[in-house]
């Protein structure tokens, strides 16, 4: 007896197998039986025929942290394509734990409002009590944990400031936190320095947590950026996410080709994987010095102008007959999409064996980066069917397998019986992103049923239960 059996599908299970035709039978939440169900009875049972029936995927880059204890009215940003687990607090961002109204850019992505947790526990606890739309594993960051504890922003932390950031760590892992991310790209932590991450980050390797890095810089530096990066994931002796993964500035394109030389020699010696985004425009915070490396910019929120969101920068430079970078500084606090990578380095890391498939979307910004609604079907619809660049097996297993495993999501991401009934039911003729720079939180189509611990969240991208998600706490990551 089946609370639910989806029959008559063709079974991608997520670990890269190939597909098999069979019927999936859930009881209490888990998957119960994969095979052929036909004679045996269930409460519902959902055809899917025609259709791929995957895991949930795995949004492995987010900065959901506060999206995830807000009510969801209409379709969702993240179920609609499928989504059924999101990583939150990553590039050096994490909610908690922090207390503020002010908080520094790039803190802001999350907003202003919702900076009251003075604790990591007292966080996720929030979490566990809201409804959640999906389940969540959160990291803690160390910009936040910076803003937190340092006077001044601008220089290393003292050995004093290291140990308060490392027990803030100690107990946010103790809390069920899965590891430490970075962003020494931006302005809070620019100043430190890899000691100084290695000193935060030291209970990781004890305690089973991960670190997952924006790297200091994408573009002319890399390569010491990536060294550095690489450097502190095995001074900590844990597992390394390097985060979006790209080269921005024309003067860097192609240079995938030696950035992922680097990675694979790395994966040798430790234990290292990225995630990436399938756009070649990147997004964050408007920042004057990135202008010049990109083709266009679009503003993506602007306090004092919130009228200039959607709005490309060149166009109002012309308008206002003033440079670009005055525009951006005049804009401030703002957002911003950079046109500024090579489509042949996305479409070659995205390839790539390490590489994980995770959104990096912005869900407060006014006029967000498609990638928030759209990453998931666009990798099926537009790098799968359309561009022939891997197998579904294959960009599933970058959706759910490889995620779960990297980090360390213990009886999900993969269709086998006794695992979470994370479902998504899928058309693989007709899935495809409708979010673009234009329209950019169109809901995608061909994903027609996405199952959370087994109760049906969404269906044809609107939502049926906001409140099946769990918290999932640090179980110590299998590397
Ligand atoms: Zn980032």
């Amino acid at each position: 007896m089946f609370d639910l059996i989806i029959e008559g599908g063709e079974v991608i299970d997520g670990t890269g197998a190939p597909r098999l035709r069979a019927d999936v039978g859930v009881f209490r939440g888990k998957i119960a039986a994969i095979g052929d169900l036909a004679s045996a009875s269930a409460t519902e049972r959902v055809s899917a025929r025609g259709r791929i029936v995957a895991p949930g995927f795995i949004d492995a880059h987010t900065h959901d942290d506060r999206l995830l204890l807000m009510p969801t009215t209409g379709p969702h940003p993240k179920l609609s394509q499928g989504v059924t687990t999101v990583i939150a607090g990553n590039c050096g961002v994490s909610l908690a734990p922090l207390v503020t109204t002010n908080p520094p850019a790039p803190l802001d992505i999350l907003g202003n409002d919702g900076w009251v947790y003075r604790s990591f526990a007292a966080y996720l606890d929030a979490l566990a009590q809201s409804s959640l739309a999906l389940n969540v594993a959160c990291l803690v960051g160390h910009s936040t944990l910076r803003v937190k504890h340092m006077a001044d922003l601008e220089r290393a932390a003292t050995p004093e400031e290291e140990a308060s950031m490392a027990a803030d760590l100690t107990a946010a892992l103790a809390a069920g936190a899965i590891g430490l991310s970075t962003g020494l790209y931006y302005p809070p932590a620019k100043a430190a320095t890899a000691q100084e991450v290695i000193a935060v980050g030291a209970q990781l390797k004890a305690l089973g947590g991960i670190v997952a890095m924006h790297i200091r810089d994408e573009g002319d530096a890399i390569d010491e950026a990536l060294r550095e990066a690489l450097h502190i994931g095995r001074e900590l002796g844990v597992g390394t996410v390097i985060s979006h993964h790209k080269l921005v500035g024309t003067a860097n394109h192609g240079r995938s080709v030696e950035t992922l030389a680097l990675l694979e020699q790395a994966a040798q010696g430790q234990s290292v994987c990225f995630d990436c985004y399938p756009y070649n425009a990147s997004s964050t915070m408007l920042l004057p010095s990135r202008v010049k490396q990109s083709s266009d910019v679009l503003v993506t929120w602007s306090q004092p102008e919130p009228g200039a969101a959607g709005r490309s920068l060149k166009e109002l430079a012309r308008e206002r007959n003033q440079t670009e970078e005055d525009v951006a500084r005049a804009l401030q606090p703002a957002g911003a999409i950079y046109f500024a990578m090579s489509e042949d380095d996305v479409s070659r890391i995205l390839s790539h064996p390490m590489a994980m498939v995770g959104s990096d979307g912005l869900a407060h910004d006014v006029r967000p980066h498609p990638r928030l609604w759209g990453t998931f079907p666009r990798v099926l619809g537009h790098y799968v069917r359309e561009r022939k660049l891997f197998s579904l097996e294959t960009a599933i297993y970058k959706m759910t397998g490889l995620s779960a495993r990297r980090f360390g999501l213990t009886g999900r991401g993969t269709l086998a019986p006794g695992h979470h009934a994370d479902i998504v039911i899928f058309d693989p003729d007709r899935v495809n992103a409708n979010a673009s720079y234009g329209n950019p939180t169109e809901v995608s189509s061909g994903i027609d049923a996405v199952f959370v611990n087994g109760k049906l969240a969404c269906r044809d991208g609107s939502t049926v239960c906001a409140g099946a998600g769990q918290v999932l706490r640090r179980q110590g990551a299998l590397l």
